[in-house]
């Protein structure tokens, strides 16, 4: 037989994202019965406009160039001045030393953690992920050859445990990866929190005479709704990797925008960074697209206006407690992760579909018995889909499950 295509790869694509696929299935349920009758809370795709900083900035660069340079290629790691804005971004908002040298600008915080995964690569690597987590954290840390050791968070507040974190930790551990503000919990971890992992980290680099390091995933690093600290991970611990990503704090997703912050504080920072180049050379990732490089060298520090999300999680969070559903209550991102009344939360998903309420099953984020709603969309959404919500629970007190 003739080999026609990498099976792996093959396998990938056509077992697509289950998020993906109830997008798709929204997409096809608007078309049929109108847009305003389908509540799709699948995909964590912002519905608020990017700052006006972003339009501007284009109508500029447009109006202004002569034409030439304008879309043209940077350095493979990212232009300097975009990289120095950054820098000089974090240096003066986190209080934390960064210089062009320690940014590599990336197509979104996807492609930051897979160069990452691939430029911390090592065999028999284990990288740590926290249950629930973001589904292609899998899917970067094998493509980059190593495993995935799953540590899930307390079903009480989706917090880390220390004994599970340390008894999870071995002498193939490369990695753990923290995603504050969460997907699919809405958690933000706390600075006690963070201190707790990174003296347990330290502890078990000492015993295990091995660095590891926290690879610190925020896209949703500005999106809390009160006065919530979010810690910069760097500040408490010298090995971490920050995947960042403009596609959520700026609306700017399908731009494919973001970069990897490698700090001095990194006990190997030059290896690191010159395998950062390397794994986006080797993945195709050179040379983020120029026009937002442009773009965040002048409106870095420019958000959208998170005020709508707030407004939503408030009417989304009040109808539901009314209705008897249980869920934590999310200090950030934009989602909340909503225990499901069945044990089986895709059967739970099924049944929300009857109401055209379109939410993803926990399963997907490899925590079963709990469904997550992306409430990142328009406010007419959120306001009519509360009589299905309702519906929804009335179904599940009939049935005495809530
Ligand atoms: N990490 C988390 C936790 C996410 O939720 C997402 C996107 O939803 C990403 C990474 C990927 O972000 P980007 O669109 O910038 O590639």
């Amino acid at each position: 037989m003739i080999f026609t295509a990498n099976r792996k790869m093959q396998h990938l694509g056509e077992e697509r994202s289950a998020i993906r696929e109830i997008f798709e299935y929204g997409n096809k349920r608007k078309a049929e019965i109108g847009e305003d009758k389908v509540f799709d809370f699948s995909l964590g795709n912002p519905s608020v406009p990017s700052p006006a900083c972003v339009t501007t900035c284009i109508e500029n660069i447009l109006k202004n160039a002569d034409g030439s340079f304008v879309h043209s290629y940077t350095s493979a790691n990212g232009s300097l001045e975009c990289r120095k804005a950054i820098a000089g971004y974090i240096t003066s908002n986190f209080n934390f030393p960064a210089a062009p040298e320690n940014i590599f600008l990336t197509c979104g915080a996807a492609a930051s953690l897979s160069i990452t995964a691939s430029a911390l690569f090592e065999s028999d690597g284990e990288v740590i992920v926290f249950a629930p987590y973001f589904p292609e954290y899998k899917v970067f840390i094998e493509f980059a050859g190593m495993k995935v050791k799953t540590v899930f968070c307390r079903n009480s507040d989706f917090g880390i445990d220390g004994e599970n974190l340390k008894n999870a930790i071995n002498e193939h551990t490369v990695a753990i990866i923290l995603n504050s503000p969460n997907n699919p919990t809405g958690k933000v971890l706390s600075e006690k929190e963070i201190v707790e992992i990174s003296d347990i980290l330290r502890e078990k680099e000492a015993e295990l005479k091995r660095n590891i390091y926290i690879i610190a995933d925020e896209p949703y690093r500005e999106l809390v709704y009160s006065d919530v600290f979010v810690p910069y991970i760097p500040s408490y611990y010298d090995n971490t990797v920050v995947c960042y990503s403009f596609s959520k704090s700026m609306s700017l997703p399908g731009e494919r925008i973001g970069y990897i912050f490698v700090p001095d504080t990194l006990f190997n920072k030059n290896e690191v960074y010159s395998a950062v180049c390397g794994a986006a050379r080797a993945l195709g990732y050179v040379c983020a697209p120029s026009l937002f490089q442009k773009v965040i060298t002048e409106c870095i520090g420019n958000f959208s206006d998170m005020s709508a999300y707030k407004e939503n999680l408030s009417l989304l969070t009040t109808a539901l407690k009314d209705s008897g559903f249980s869920f934590y209550n999310p200090e950030g991102a934009f989602y909340i992760f909503l225990k499901s009344p069945d044990n089986d939360a895709a059967a739970f998903c099924e049944t929300a579909k009857k109401y055209e309420l379109l939410l993803v099953p926990g399963d997907s984020f490899g925590y079963p018995g709990y469904a997550r709603i992306s409430y990142c969309v328009k406010r007419e959404t959120v306001l009519n889909s509360l009589p299905a919500f309702k519906k929804l629970a009335q179904e599940y007190k009939d049935r005495g499950k809530i």
